[in-house]
């Protein structure tokens, strides 16, 4: 990096390049900012499956980093419950767990027997 003369506005030691690069990541951060409340207003759901009290859901998250542009992740299964009267959840993964997916399998598979007849 070449040294350059100390101003008292930090955005003149900027090259015109880097000016651009600063504009691109808050352009982004904006829009990271704006998908988040989109994304917690209306969470993306992909699929559904309700297993005894617990109901798994295969969705997309965001993980939060102003700067990651990899977002939304997943999707990934969670868990919700309830315990004491509150929702609890738990990141389950990319699969579900054996005894769950195959009752989702049986349910896809219903749902195209249908469509079928
Ligand atoms: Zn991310």
């Amino acid at each position: 990096m070449p040294r350059k003369k100390q101003t008292s506005n930090p955005l003149t030691q900027l090259s015109e390049k880097e000016l651009e690069q600063l504009r691109a990541i808050d352009e982004r951060l904006r829009r990271v900012v704006q998908e988040r409340r989109a994304s917690l207003a209306r969470p993306a759901v992909h699929a559904q499956q309700t297993f005894g009290s617990i109901t798994f859901r295969y969705e997309t998250v965001r993980c939060g980093k102003a700067n990651c542009t990899r977002c939304p992740h997943g999707p990934y299964w969670y868990a919700y419950w309830k315990e004491g009267g509150r929702t609890r959840s738990r990141y389950v993964g990319r699969v579900l767990p054996e005894n769950a997916r195959a009752a989702h399998e049986a349910k896809l598979r219903a749902k195209l027997e249908k469509r079928k007849t």
